[in-house]
């Protein structure tokens, strides 16, 4: 599983800028989602071949009592994901007491710690560093966000120390992580899903009792569900923190083939719904999504649902959804075949003059608009990759084409290929 890294500091010490160096090139496609927080960010970041889970916490503020503000604030829920912290301060300031502050605060949470002192572009690293070594964090490293100074080297030792990514996950079985907010019923689903034919951890060879991958067999055939906390070891686990893990989520995603996203029928989709949603769309896994609780709900509800989810997620439209009770078993078997269908959709292959021709139908049918008084022009397609299916469109000043007709031209895609519960993700590159 990914490091979880979380950044920490006080306002203004680019913490922010800092996030946005470390996931660029991953970031952009969730930063275009309608409707997404960003009081706590999450994103992915890589340096020598390692990724790992970056959170950028808004800040630590200095308040009449900053240890309650601290525990308080979502910092602490970010902090209890943490594997390591990053403390960012500002280099053309020199120490601060709310620095000392918080170093204070940090080195009780018994976590990994590295300080990182930024906006030090122009200035010799050890001179830019010199006078943080009293905060007593350990070794300072000299970064500049604004110019990727010092980047690569402060995320090293970031990483030092973290296994290199290794075993592989498991053959033998799809691999499903059940994602949701908190109390929409996932403990529950897993158990249902699970059933009768759950087969004991333990006894399989190869696998402990501490993996995170539970493997079941389900119609006689194998799957794997990824354990985030509280799925299996429920009733060992009191922190409701580790139990609803917004980094455990992401971490059990990131290893699935395909994501079971979980909702309640009983309340409106809310913001940390969209949130995860983004971030799952994002890693570009197939998906389905289950409404929970359903029992006793009348079809005026199961059209509310589909209105809200409509509305909050429209760029999850390529999803239907499953309306189930994990309490009483309802309707849980046909998510088998949903899933199995969203991970074969994931990994189709589109022939290209198949490709081109549903290219062709659709900008006879709508053609992309003008731009600046020409006309964009694609010309060809081809598919780019998999998991999710990627398609490449060529052409004149397909670069400019409007998202509306990328999204008209992904949803002719999946039509013509029957594509169910998988993004389609099209780039435009410019020329033949
Ligand atoms: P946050 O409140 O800690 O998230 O801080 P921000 O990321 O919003 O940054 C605060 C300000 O510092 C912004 O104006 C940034 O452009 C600036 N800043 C961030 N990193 C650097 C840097 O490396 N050098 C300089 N000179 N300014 C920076
Ligand atoms: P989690 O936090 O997402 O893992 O949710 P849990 O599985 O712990 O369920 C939260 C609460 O919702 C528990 O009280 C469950 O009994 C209840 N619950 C789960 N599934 C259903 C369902 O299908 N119908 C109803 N009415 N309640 C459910």
């Amino acid at each position: 599983m990914k490091p979880v890294v979380v950044l920490v500091g006080r306002p203004n010490v680019g913490k922010s800028t800092l996030f946005n160096a470390l996931t660029r090139s991953r970031q952009a496609l969730v930063a275009d989602l309608p409707g997404l927080t960003r009081d706590r960010q999450y994103g992915e970041g890589r340096v020598g071949g390692r990724s790992y889970l970056v959170v950028d916490t808004g800040g630590i503020v200095r308040d009449h009592d900053p240890l309650a503000t601290l525990v308080a604030s979502q910092t602490r829920l970010a902090l209890a994901e943490a594997d390591v912290v990053v403390c960012v301060v500002d280099g053309r300031d020199g120490p601060n007491p709310d620095d000392f502050l918080i170093a204070d605060q940090i080195r009780t949470l018994n976590r990994r710690i590295c300080l990182a002192v930024n906006k030090t572009e122009g200035v010799e690293p050890e001179v830019a560093v010199a006078e943080f070594h009293a905060l007593g964090l350990g070794r300072p490293y000299a970064i500049a966000a604004t110019h990727n100074r010092g980047l690569d080297e402060l995320m090293t030792a970031v990483l030092a120390g973290f296994p290199a990514p290794t075993a592989e996950a498991p053959t033998g079985g799809m691999r499903i992580a059940l994602a949701g907010r908190p109390n929409v019923g996932k403990s529950t689903l897993a158990n249902a899903l699970l059933g009768e034919e759950r087969v004991v951890v333990s006894d399989r060879p190869g696998t402990t009792r501490d993996s995170i991958y539970i493997p079941f067999t389900r119609d006689g055939k194998d799957y794997i569900l990824i354990d985030t906390a509280g799925v299996r070891r429920r009733s060992h686990i009191t922190d409701p923190l580790e139990r609803h893990s917004v980094a455990k989520t992401l971490q059990a995603v990131d290893e699935a083939q395909v994501v079971l996203l979980v909702f309640d029928a009983r309340e409106e989709v809310s913001e940390q719904d969209v949130t995860l949603a983004g971030h799952i769309l994002a890693q570009g896994r197939s998906l389905v999504l289950a409404v929970n609780k359903w029992e006793g709900l009348d079809s005026a509800r199961r059209d509310w649902i589909r209105r809200e989810l409509a509305r909050r997620l429209p760029f999850l439209s390529f999803a239907s959804p499953h309306f189930i009770s994990a309490l009483e078993g309802l309707h849980i078997g046909p998510l088998f075949p949903a899933m199995e269908r969203a991970y074969r959709s994931g990994g189709r292959i589109l022939p290209t003059p198949e490709l081109n021709r549903v290219l062709r139908e659709a900008i006879a049918a709508t053609a992309p608009p003008m731009v600046r008084g020409r006309r964009i022009k694609p010309k060809f397609a081809h598919q780019g990759g998999k998991y999710p299916p990627r398609v490449i469109v060529h052409g004149n000043l397909v670069a400019e084409t409007p998202d509306a007709w990328r999204r008209y031209l992904a949803q002719r895609i999946r039509e013509h290929f029957r594509l169910e519960g998988t993004p389609v993700e099209i780039e435009f590159r410019e020329g033949d």
